[in-house]
């Protein structure tokens, strides 16, 4: 399927699913599609290692990546992953998904992300901090705040962001706190940052559901990964009187068919580090998650979880995508048929790098914003975000999916074509 010498070409790998889903728009984007390979083509991509010594004194190496998809609309943005399966091709995927999302929003980035094949959990603090430290170094060439953005993703967070911008800063020899986003507030972050993502998963799905007539405070809701965005998104579900029914992490699916108390789960979850053992709910089998009765549907852990056997037994009508690429593109078939709407990546979990944004122009500014201004800013963007591509979809009779591709590779291709070929 790919032309590129490095891709595996694996049928369900995160990059072919990219691929499928820029195919299906082609034939949408007329006298544009003659540059629509350079959506299949990333623009840089680097591979470091990363040698690391170990409390213990033995050194180990690690393998890292960051990779610049497009950077045709402006500098790139994404975050950066690190989990034991990430490789080069995840990562290509991701920075992709990256260039759509920024487009679709209408935001002024290309598309990047980054990764380390590591468990985070498995490293003390002091090797978390050289590891973020040397990987930094080894991609400092690449970023910076004209250049390329990162932010945090799966396995990543604000203390992470910190040492990143330390690190950078102190190469280049002065504080520059624009080179990511996702920072601590005292050092340049942006308030409501930390909820962003799973508050415009909130906000889009509530904008949907009105759309399907689906009344938010009666439905059903269940979450698949209990992290920032899926543990936000329920939380603000909860407070709006839906019942979260079922909530799965990597190691459990929790259910009850009363709702589950979402406070109190996250009260456990910060206590026992995972949501396993709380008595609010029972223990159910993985797989059951995908079969159980539920109105609204939140994937938020990892790519590839809806395939097209899941989505033949999904009851629910609604699927927020909190995760990227969290669904295989035969499973989109299968859930357009059966009149499952499925708000995509692109536009549901839009809300983290809109906010990364507002950061990144608070950093450039130097001149802060209340926390108030940021929701309200952020609530209208992806408001009107998902409307135009609601109004897109509904004009060409397509998903929203492919809606809000038609939208992003619009602008992208006629970036590409306005800027002409370099020499
Ligand atoms: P996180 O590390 O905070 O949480 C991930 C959650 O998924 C954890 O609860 C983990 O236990 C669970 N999980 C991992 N593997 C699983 C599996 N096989 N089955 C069930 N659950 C599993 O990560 P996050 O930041 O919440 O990111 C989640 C998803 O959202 C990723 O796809 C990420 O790319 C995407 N995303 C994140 C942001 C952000 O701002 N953090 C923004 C946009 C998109």
């Amino acid at each position: 399927m790919s032309e590129l010498s490095y891709v595996s070409g694996e049928r369900h790998s995160a990059w072919s699913t990219y691929l499928a889903q820029v195919e299906r728009v082609l034939p949408l984007l007329g006298e544009l599609s003659r540059w629509a390979d350079t959506l299949r083509h990333p623009r840089r991509a680097l591979i470091v290692d990363i040698p690391l010594e170990m409390d213990d004194g033995s050194v180990r190496h690690f393998e890292g990546y960051r990779v610049q998809h497009n950077l045709s609309r402006g500098p790139g943005k994404g975050g950066v992953r690190f989990h034991p399966d990430v490789t080069l091709e995840e990562v290509m995927a991701l920075s992709a998904w990256m260039t759509i999302k920024c487009a679709a929003l209408n935001l002024p980035f290309g598309g990047a992300k980054g990764g380390v094949r590591v468990d985070p959990a498995a490293l003390s603090r002091k090797e978390l901090e050289r590891l973020t430290r040397r990987y930094t170094s080894e991609i400092g060439v690449f970023i910076g705040p004209q250049q390329d953005i990162p932010a945090p993703d799966v396995g990543t967070n604000a203390q992470i962001m910190a040492w990143m911008m330390d690190t950078w800063s102190m190469n280049v020899g002065a504080p520059s706190t624009g080179v990511v986003t996702g920072k601590p507030v005292h050092l340049g972050g942006s308030l409501g940052r930390v909820k962003a993502t799973g508050r415009g998963v909130y906000v889009t799905g509530c904008r949907t559901a009105q759309a399907l007539g689906i009344d938010v405070a009666q439905s059903r809701v269940a979450v698949q990964g209990f992290g920032n965005v899926g543990s936000v998104s329920a939380e603000l579900f909860h407070q709006h009187g839906a019942r979260v029914v079922a909530v799965q992490d990597q190691f459990s699916t929790l259910y009850h068919p009363d709702g589950i108390d979402i406070p109190a789960l996250l009260n456990w979850q910060q206590q026992h580090g995972r949501i396993s053992g709380f008595p609010g709910a029972d223990n159910v089998a993985d797989e059951v998650f995908w079969s159980l009765e539920y109105e609204i549907l939140i994937p938020a852990a990892l790519e590839g979880q809806i395939t097209a056997e899941r989505a033949a037994g999904l009851s629910c009508k609604l699927v927020l995508e909190g995760a990227n690429g969290p669904t295989l593109p035969e499973a989109d078939d299968v859930l357009q048929q059966r009149g499952i709407v499925v708000v995509p990546d692109v536009i549901a979990n839009a809300g983290g790098v809109t906010v990364s944004y507002f950061e990144w122009v608070q950093d450039f500014s130097s001149f802060f914003w209340s926390e108030e201004e940021i929701n309200n800013r952020l609530d209208t963007i992806m408001q009107s975000a998902l409307d135009t591509v609601w109004n897109k979809s509904q004009a060409l009779g397509v998903t929203l999916r492919t809606a809000a591709y038609a939208l992003a590779c619009e602008r992208i291709l006629l970036a590409r074509k306005d800027r002409g070929l370099y020499p």
